[in-house]
């Protein structure tokens, strides 16, 4: 039985949380790989740094250090702490060579990606050193020593599951072979031609997902600051209810359209592989969590939970001739998808085409559409600041007056839905509203369906 175990910036974000994780695995069964993110914070900061990299090298190495070593110098004494110190040393230089390279800053199209990476670099340092303490083989890897590679665009990468099964299967599947405890970092992966690549914010979660895909994991658990996946946002609705059990579907569909519980694209390596997942807190181990798989106990719940993604923008494409020339709506999607950004909808009439994209796509992709002919393209309309409302449920499909329902709790927020996405997926119902009333649509949808 092998368990990949992911935590959490919170779950390793103090010397008592690190002290609580390390409890946790080796209270596991059997063979363990650990996989974590940075320590709460850092990668935020990381980000800021970015934005002003020669101006602030030297603080920056200075607060970094400070907010690891203060960790350290609460968990460690003596020879431990001299171990971690001979690992920790060699790290903080490399990251110093990484803030000095002004080469790459200016011309390495995934510099911000290898900034960025720094923070799990050094959690997992602390955490392994920790497991050491208490007697627990482990090794701290980074995804270079494991053979996590990735494939993409900077900031945006996925993982390159063949690639990570073939390197995994030698690095990492020896360490765990052995008995030893491989704390690998999240987040990132490597390319080919060794470029940091991040996939993207929250990416350990995924990486985590890729890790128990490569490995041929028999569970993956993901450890975090909640009891579980919930009904709802917990920061968003007060009354948010965990779910014991969801389907692979379920989860992906919520996690792609904002349920930030997990990363998007966190089921695809997994359920590749029938690996189940579990979401866990772990500050409270004691709680079960949610169990998420390829199928579940039958409920008969119409709505089980709701997300929301914001920032989003219809871009409403006039062309008289849409309903008669079918290649018009090909090449108007094909315009828009050339940069591979996400398209979140998509809806039809006799003579436009609405799609949703991301606000920060809408200027690249304005140009891009531009370069259609008129007679393909009369006008363009863009309605930005946009929600999309994700309703997943039981029988979505087949029960009568469902939308009825969900539109009724809509009406009662007094909010106007922009554009309608049902029947695409048989677990979910998606609409879009403005976003400065996404919330109130959510917390009305959770109070009919869930709390009432
Ligand atoms: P971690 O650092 O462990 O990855 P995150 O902050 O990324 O934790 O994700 C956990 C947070 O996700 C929770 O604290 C919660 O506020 C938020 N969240 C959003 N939607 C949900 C949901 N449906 N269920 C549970 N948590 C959710
Ligand atoms: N540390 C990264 C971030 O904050 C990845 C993660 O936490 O999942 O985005
Ligand atoms: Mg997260």
């Amino acid at each position: 039985m092998l368990t990949v175990m992911k935590f959490g910036g919170t779950s390793v974000g103090s010397p008592e949380a690190i002290e609580r994780v390390a409890k946790i695995v080796a209270g596991t069964e059997g063979k363990k790989a650990v996989v974590v993110s940075a320590m709460s914070g850092i990668t935020n900061f990381l980000v800021g740094v970015c934005k002003d990299v020669p101006g602030l090298r030297e603080e920056t190495l200075k607060t970094f250090e400070e907010k690891h070593l203060a960790v350290a110098n609460a968990l460690f004494q003596g020879e431990r702490l001299e171990a971690f110190m001979k690992d920790f040393t060699p790290r903080l230089e490399a990251f110093r060579a990484v803030l000095y390279d002004d080469d790459a800053r200016l011309n390495d199209p995934y510099y911000v990606d290898n900034v960025t990476s720094q923070g799990e670099r050094f959690s997992s340092l602390l955490l392994s050193h920790k497991l050491q303490d208490m007697g627990i083989p482990s090794v701290a890897l980074t995804s270079e020593d494991a053979g996590v590679t990735a494939v993409g665009r900077p900031l945006n990468g996925e993982g390159d599951l063949a690639a990570c099964g073939r390197n995994m299967g030698v690095n990492t599947a020896l360490v765990i072979a052995k008995g030893i405890v491989p704390v690998i970092t999240g987040f990132y992966g490597v390319t080919a031609d060794h470029h940091v690549l991040t996939f993207g914010r929250g990416g350990s979660d995924y990486a985590a997902a890729v890790v128990a895909n490569a490995l041929n994991a028999d569970m993956l658990e993901i450890w975090t600051d909640v009891d579980g996946f919930m009904s709802a946002d917990p920061r968003i609705v007060k009354g948010a209810v965990k779910i014991d059990e969801m389907t692979y579907a379920e989860a992906s569909e919520l996690a792609y359209f904002g349920a930030k519980v997990l990363h998007p694209r966190t089921i695809e390596p997994v359920r590749k592989k029938h690996i189940p997942l579990k979401v866990r807190n772990s500050f409270k181990p004691e709680e079960p969590g949610t169990l998420i798989s390829q199928f579940r106990k039958p409920k008969n719940e119409l709505l089980r939970s709701v997300a929301a993604k914001t920032d989003l923008s219809i871009l409403t494409i006039g062309s008289p001739e849409i309903a008669y020339r079918p290649d018009i709506t090909a090449k108007i999607l094909s315009k828009i998808s050339e940069n591979n950004d996400a398209i979140y909808s998509i809806s039809t009439s006799l003579s436009t085409l609405a799609v949703l994209i991301h606000n920060n796509d809408v200027k690249d992709t304005l140009k891009r559409l531009n370069d259609l002919e008129d007679s393909d393209v009369e006008r363009i309309d863009v309605t930005a600041d946009m929600a999309l409302i994700c309703c997943v449920g039981d029988n979505l499909m087949t029960t009568v007056g469902v939308s009825g329902e969900i539109f009724g709790a809509v009406k009662d927020a007094q909010a106007n839905v922009n554009m309608i996405s049902e029947g695409a997926s048989a677990v979910s119902l998606n609409f879009v509203v403005p976003m400065d009333q996404a919330m109130a649509v959510v917390s009305a949808l959770h109070h009919k369906f869930v709390e009432e």
